[in-house]
């Protein structure tokens, strides 16, 4: 007898085993696809962990359906790494399968199959395949479970698949990006014709045609360049309009032809690496050496020092050994502009993969790495990338390595991209470099201990000064009557010199909507969202109030729905807020806005940030996703509307977050040649983390918050557990809760805190309470997490929390 353990993309926390004829079990190995039915009607895609003799003692083992790859799509080094996940992150490797692999990888019996609109050749078709087409004209979609009822079969994986191959069917996610390799169309002469057919011939026989003749004209010319021609690029050059391309295809004087072609596509030549300036050489020099016996280091660099120039040169010496490089970013908004750096140097070398990308563009770039292609060596990408299936990982650089976006909260696995990516460097045996000109106290803390590397940059590129940071009181603003709007006079005057200068603006303001709260000034009432246990923003050019948390939306009342009175009053402001102001207040300019409204879609970012590299915007207003790594030359100012609402934020991160984000922000501003201006505008301008900031004093505020950690046991000395629960039902969750917690003290005692409920205590109708467990610098980690383990399987045993939400966030941020 064969078997074989496989993973289900389920959270359940073990493998599970299916028998094998012999045949199979010669053919299978680790890391293929097979199609099992698990339960009693559901059908998987599953993924293979071992192939043994040993049958399992409690259950009797079914059989298969299908395999369903030739030869494995996921490789030992990726299995042994989301094994760690698995087990540092608590989660089930069901769940790490699931994130891991684009979703057309993983068909499953619930999986909703479509008819791609534009499919109409039947003939194609075989019988079985032409019964779902048929089916799918009468309804407009199925699931697989039903196709296999349709057929009468259980096997439908490989039709279901071919039908996708065929590009008949589409399956859910991706009915908004149809899938299909994207096809160029290109033209050539019919067979008919030899290439040396004379083009006199030709005319001659379109004398009375005079657009095909200039058709025919165009089309010789293009041929000598000797390269294939795209019927785009004739219809241009000839100036006609497609149909009379086509007339010339019916008359089988030219044919269609397709190649198909890769979505990232460069054109275009490469260029030599820059010369790097001496500071930047001696980093250079210093990390190499650093990486001579420590895997792991840390590049402090302070904005605009170069740090991607000096990670280009680490680059290209791995390519030349041969080797992957894996580049990781924070946040998709920066893919536009590093891209351009890096296909600058290293052109068709480098693929990019993220959420915003097609299903089948995740899919080819997953292929790509998988068959180690040349166009695959430096990957491009946001957190989920540390899960493709590199074989052979040279360097690993970790952008901007501080960000909080690293980390998943939502769903399992939750863990931290930067984190898992050194053990993913160490699976390779390769190293990895983290940089940002505002580590996180954890990175800087290991570099302190010697645990990491470290390499410091502190001057700009050409030695431009870091920015004039000023800090204006807005309270004495008021007082003085200094104020228009949100703006002080002062931020007005520099605002107003920088575009004198003809140089742009940044403002920066980290909430978006008109105004987050608005408020009853009759009976001090604010309208709430219905699900979320949170005040509504207001969004005044919808006028509508929104929910931020679950989405809801209403228009903008007339009057209280409390107390009937009409004297709703905006409170607080947002970038729309903003925006609107300074239309009013520089009427003459372009104003912009980048924020989460502002970027949906899959070039959101890049138009913004295209128009206003262009200059098409003089101005741009925006939240956070502005302070991330961007790199424009012409910006001499940036402005902090309100740096108070950062500063007073109730986490024991907070502090060191507002410290990151104003230093990045303002490191935007005098990037090139001259110093740049920074004005922060707060009401508490004697707080010590704005004075940090006016200086760049890192260190300082490092050492502060160093202290306040140790004194208040947070990371990096203590770790931390958190504990998530979520019902409907709010007796529910208090009572489970209030279990849990006792449970989790008769273990760890005066190291877990709680139970709490989070500011926002319900969001979509679920209330949530939650527990942390803190674990001293001594305590073992994988001790704790057992006995967090078991708590939880008892906790599960009780028949009445079952349906309760346990989540458990490992290192949680
Ligand atoms: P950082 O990532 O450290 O903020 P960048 O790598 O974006 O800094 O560099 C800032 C700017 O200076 C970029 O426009 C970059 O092209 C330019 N620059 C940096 N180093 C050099 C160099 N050695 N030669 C020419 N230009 C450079
Ligand atoms: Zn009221
Ligand atoms: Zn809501």
């Amino acid at each position: 007898m064969h078997f074989i353990d496989v993973i289900l993309p389920i959270p359940i926390q073990k493998t599970f085993t299916y028998a094998v004829t012999e045949e199979e079990a010669v053919f299978l190995k680790k890391g293929m696809r097979v199609a099992v039915s698990f339960g009693k009607t559901k059908m998987y895609t599953a993924l293979v962990l071992n192939i043994h003799q040993t049958s399992p003692v409690l259950y009797e083992a079914k059989d298969i359906h299908q395999i369903l790859d030739e030869t494995p799509l996921v490789n030992e080094k990726q299995l042994k790494h989301w094994q760690w996940i698995a087990d540092y992150y608590m989660c089930s490797l069901g769940d790490v399968y699931r994130a891991a692999l684009p979703s057309s990888f993983l068909l499953e019996s619930e999986t909703i199959i479509f008819k791609n609109k534009s499919f109409s050749d039947e003939s194609i078709l075989t019988d079985n395949e032409y019964l779902i087409f048929e089916a799918l004209s009468n309804q407009s979609q199925l699931t697989i479970h039903q196709v296999s009822s349709i057929l009468g079969k259980k096997k439908v994986m490989p039709i279901v698949n071919e039908l996708i191959n065929k590009e008949v069917i589409t399956i859910k996610e991706e009915i908004y990006e149809q899938y299909k390799p994207k096809l160029v169309k290109y033209v050539r002469l019919h067979a008919s014709h030899s290439s040396d057919t004379s083009l006199e011939i030709l005319l001659n026989t379109l004398a009375r045609a005079k657009k095909q003749r200039e058709v025919i004209l165009c089309f010789f010319q293009l041929m000598s360049a000797k390269k294939p021609i795209k019927v785009k690029e004739l219809e241009e050059k000839s100036n006609v309009s497609s149909s009379i391309i086509k007339s010339l295809v019916d008359k089988n004087i030219l044919e269609f032809y397709t190649i198909q072609t890769d979505r990232i596509q460069f054109n275009g030549d490469t260029n030599d690496l820059k010369k790097l300036n001496t500071h930047q050489e001696k980093a250079l020099t210093e990390i190499k050496e650093s990486f001579k016996d420590k895997d792991v280091t840390l590049l402090h660099g302070i904005t605009s020092s170069g740090k991607t120039e000096v990670y280009t040169k680490l680059i290209k010496e791995v390519l030349d050994q041969g080797k992957q490089v894996l580049f990781l970013l924070p946040e998709i908004a920066l893919t536009t502009q590093i891209i351009t750096r890096l296909q600058f140097y290293f052109g068709e070398q480098i693929s990019v993969f993220h959420s915003k990308y097609s299903l089948n563009e995740r899919v080819e770039v997953w292929i790509n790495i998988l068959e180690n292609k040349s166009k695959a060596k430096i990957i491009l990408g946001a957190r989920s990338s540390i899960f493709l299936p590199f074989s052979n990982l040279g360097l690993i650089v970790v952008d901007e390595e501080h960000e909080t976006s690293y980390k998943q909260f939502e769903p399992s696995p939750r863990y931290n991209a930067r984190d898992a990516a050194i053990v993913l460097a160490k699976i390779h045996g390769s190293k990895i470099l983290l940089g940002s000109a505002t580590p996180s106290l954890e990175s800087y803390f290991n570099a302190q201990q010697n645990k990491y590397g470290f390499v410091s940059l502190n001057k700009r590129h050409g030695n431009v000064l870091l920015p004039k940071i000023e800090l204006i009181d807005v309270k004495e603003k008021q007082r003085k009557k200094e104020m228009s709007g949100h703006f002080s006079d002062r931020l007005l005057t520099l605002i107003q010199e920088a575009l004198d200068l003809k140089e742009q603006v940044i403002l920066f303001q980290n909430r978006r909507g008109y105004s987050p709260v608005v408020e009853c000034n009759t009976c001090g009432i604010s309208p709430q969202c219905p699900n979320c246990d949170v005040s509504l923003t207001y969004h005044k050019f919808k006028h509508e109030l929104r929910c931020h948390y679950c989405n809801y939306q209403r228009a903008m009342p007339n009057s209280c729905g409390a107390c009937g009175s009409n004297t709703l009053d905006n409170k607080g402001f947002g970038t729309e807020q903003i925006e609107l102001e300074l239309k009013t207040l520089f009427p003459n300019y372009n104003i912009g806005r980048m924020d989460l409204d502002t970027t949906r879609g899959k070039n959101g970012y890049q138009k913004i940030i295209g128009s206003f590299e262009n200059k098409e915007i003089d101005i741009l207003v925006g939240t956070q996703m502005l302070s991330k790594g961007l790199d424009f030359e012409n910006v001499s100012l940036v402005g902090v509307l309100n740096a108070d609402s950062m500063l007073n934020f109730p986490d024991f991160r907070a502090h060191e977050r507002a410290y990151d984000m104003m230093v990045q922000v303002s490191g935007r501003a005098g990037r090139n040649k001259k110093q740049g201006n920074v004005a922060i505008q707060t009401y508490n301008p004697y707080h010590k983390i704005l004075q940090q900031v006016s200086t760049t004093n890192y260190t300082e505020m490092y050492k502060e918050q160093l202290q306040e950690r140790w004194q208040y046991k947070y990371p990096p000395y203590y770790r931390l557990i958190k504990i998530t629960l979520k019902h409907r039902d709010y007796t529910k969750v208090d009572n489970g809760v209030n279990w849990l917690f006792k449970a989790l003290y008769s273990s760890f005692g005066e190291h877990v805190l709680g139970p709490t409920t989070p500011v926002v205590s319900r969001v979509r109708n679920q209330y949530i309470k939650n527990i942390v467990i803190k674990i001293p610098p001594k305590q073992h980690l994988s001790n704790t997490k057992q006995q967090l383990q078991k708590i939880k399987n008892t906790f599960e045993a009780v028949k009445d929390f079952r349906p309760i939400r346990f989540i458990i966030d490992v290192d949680a941020y």
